[in-house]
């Protein structure tokens, strides 16, 4: 569907075009169903045996808990990992709160690693450079941003040379693989989450994937309040209610036939608009096609530097000044809202974040040396993430969403440049 200039589409959709939300097929009722007449309805039950199942199935992993959020498996992985107060954990610095939270909530101190530019995700060269500054960090939190892996056979080999514990942050990347092998079995410890607009989801819901069985034990028994074996409550280790519900196990038990549909379907989202944006001055959030497969959870762009008009954000705000031949990322979602669309900013990296502006942050782009204070990256504009999060957004990715109403999505990002 073509729209001239003049006939300015621009009546806005009548149901909202959404970023990425809950698609439910049928199959999640019948399990839930199951577990209601069964009255096997709490944190026991055969939706969360088969959900488990299926998870290991899916990936390749030797074990699978299932918890109440992938949070709560990132908090199990830190756990497992051995984090104590005031110890270093390298994170990823673009990617959800979510991500590093967990090492708070130990004590420990996250250091943010830069992305590159390949897939936005962890920089090796970064994660290199920070085992120099801090050779005794024992763990490294990885995300897979958007559903795009990260490098992780160089992340992984750099985490064995230096000795620390690996945990691979898979909540957006279910079903994608890095050179045929699927993510989530990278690290020691790795976390997928089924929030409400992750690619397959139970309302919520997260899974932590390991190949030790000990620690999927140790997993086990945390997140059901760490009950000793004694006839009565006893308790040897501190304990957390983050077990899963044989309810949402149900929902999720549903879904996982459907996943790789949901992965064509945002996969086709994605093509098209890397087609239809194409003559635009802008770029798709990049993958190594040769040697991985994301699931395209969310389809982004990032804006050539020399077609954004002027944007400033405060910690709450955003102003842009339009102008001819140009655009910015609050000008397009500020566009999208208007037609009724959801789009999003890019996850506005942890480094430049108020609650951890404290936090050390390495980067080697620019001439090559390492920031430690993320106060001097506030002056220095030539960090990646910064750069990413300025310049990019996040586009509608819904699978429901019809080739009509993508094109006008398309459409209004066009115009925006007019
Ligand atoms: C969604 C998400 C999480 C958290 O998962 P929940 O199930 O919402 O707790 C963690 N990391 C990343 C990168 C995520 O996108």
């Amino acid at each position: 569907m073509a729209f001239s200039e003049t006939s300015i589409i621009f009546k806005p959709f009548q149901s909202r075009v959404w970023l990425s939300s809950p698609t439910m097929h049928g199959d999640e009722q019948k399990y839930v169903q199951e577990a209601l007449d069964s009255n096997w309805v709490s944190t026991v039950g055969e939706n969360l045996n088969c959900l488990e199942k299926l998870a290991c199935e899916y990936t390749g992993c030797k074990y699978a808990v299932a918890l109440s959020a992938g949070t709560a498996a990132l908090h199990m992985a830190v756990r497992l990992a051995g984090i104590k107060p005031g110890d270093r954990v390298f994170c990823s610095d673009l990617t959800f709160d979510a991500t590093v939270n967990p090492v708070a909530y130990e004590k420990g101190e996250q250091v943010f690693i830069d992305s590159e530019r390949d897939t936005w995700n962890m920089d090796p060269a970064a994660l290199a450079k920070a085992f120099e500054l801090y050779p005794e960090t024992k763990a490294v939190i990885v995300a897979n941003l958007y559903g795009t892996p990260a490098k992780l056979d160089e992340i992984k080999s750099i985490c064995e040379k230096n000795g620390a514990f690996l945990i691979e942050d898979a909540a957006e990347s279910l079903g994608a693989t890095y050179k045929g092998i699927s993510t989530g079995l990278w690290g020691e410890a790795n976390v997928i989450s089924y929030n409400g607009n992750k690619i397959i989801t139970g309302s919520a819901g997260g899974m932590l994937l390991t190949d030790h069985r000990e620690m999927a034990e140790k997993v086990r028994k945390w997140s059901t309040q760490s009950r000793e074996k004694a006839p009565w409550y006893q308790h040897e280790e501190l304990g957390y209610n983050y077990r899963m519900s044989n309810l949402i196990a149900g929902v999720i038990r549903g879904q996982y036939s459907y996943l790789d549909d949901h992965i064509e379907q945002k996969k086709a989202i994605y093509m098209r608009y890397k087609k239809g944006l194409e003559d635009l001055p802008v770029t798709m959030n990049p993958f190594l096609s040769d040697i991985m497969k994301p699931n395209f959870w969310l389809s982004c762009i990032l804006i050539n530097k020399d077609a954004m008009c002027r944007q400033v954000r405060s910690g709450t705000e955003a102003l842009y000044i339009s102008e001819a031949g140009k655009s910015c990322p609050t000008e397009i979602l500020e566009t999208l809202a208007k037609y009724n669309a959801e789009g999003r900013p890019i996850w506005k990296p942890m480094h430049m974040q108020p609650i951890y502006r404290m936090n050390p942050f390495v980067t080697v782009e620019g001439n090559g040396r390492a920031k430690t204070n993320a106060y001097a990256v506030e002056r220095d504009l030539d960090d990646v993430g910064k750069d990413i999060f300025e310049r990019g957004l996040c586009l509608p990715s819904d699978n429901k969403m019809t080739i009509e109403e993508q094109d006008m999505i398309i459409e209004i990002i066009r115009n925006c440049f007019n």
